[in-house]
């Protein structure tokens, strides 16, 4: 049983070491940006109405996310438990969410917080590339395709998500301060909170994870 949220600005690799950790421990990985990405592509009323906050790097208004959490973590294969990726965002979501998770009788394990110097997370964001078809990483500096513009693993073309770009990358940081960061106070005074250096390589700050969480399971 493994309960977790990755804390931490945008771009820190959260994603990244939430796939890892998923494929690792068996548990899924619930990425609520990913979900809305996904709502915009379909163009559902989800997407739709989450569309204008992300095109602006703003936060999806909490009812909107806390629905499709609470709908997500009902099911089936997150019996066993589930990596948080992205989720929650305000303190308001952190309560929504220990509220749902009490309901059943769960609660969260442990939140690891990925702490990466601004400077650094605005190189990562503005140099992040992703499959158009697949949603591959890869980073025109740190770990390109070998291939120009094209994935690796699918072949299809490789873009910048548009929310990507310095302007909106600038917001999205700001945001993080305002809203999110209060949450490494929350979940330190809930006696939940590990901290992690993001800044290193992803294999040096997987084994750190893995050492976090192998104390967990
Ligand atoms: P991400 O891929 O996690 O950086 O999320 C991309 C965008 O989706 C964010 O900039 C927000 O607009 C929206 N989003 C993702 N997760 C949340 C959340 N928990 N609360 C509010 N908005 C969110």
């Amino acid at each position: 049983m493994l309960r977790v949220i990755l804390l931490g600005s945008p771009g820190v690799g959260k994603g990244t070491q939430a796939k890892m950790l998923s494929q690792h421990y068996l548990v899924p990985q619930i990425s609520t940006g990913d979900m809305l990405r996904e709502a915009r592509k379909n163009k559902t009323d989800l997407g739709l109405q989450a569309e204008g906050y992300m095109v602006k790097g703003q936060l999806v208004p909490d009812a909107v996310v806390v629905g499709i959490v609470e709908n997500r973590v009902g099911q089936r294969d997150c019996l066993g438990g589930f990596v948080l990726d992205g989720f929650p965002r305000t303190v308001a979501q952190a309560t929504s969410l220990r509220t749902m998770l009490a309901r059943r009788g769960e609660k969260i394990d442990v939140v690891v917080n990925l702490e990466v110097p601004d400077a650094v997370v605005i190189r990562r964001l503005s140099g992040r590339r992703v499959c158009k078809s697949c949603g591959a990483n890869y980073h025109i500096e740190f770990s390109p395709p070998l291939h120009d513009e094209r994935c690796d693993a699918c072949g299809d073309e490789i873009m910048q998500r548009k929310d990507d770009g310095e302007e909106i990358v600038r917001e999205r940081l700001r945001v993080y301060r305002e809203q999110t960061h209060p949450l490494v106070k929350y979940y330190e005074q809930e006696g939940l909170l590990k901290r992690l250096d993001g800044s290193l390589e992803t294999a040096v700050v997987w084994k750190g994870l893995q050492g976090i969480l192998d104390k967990v399971v």
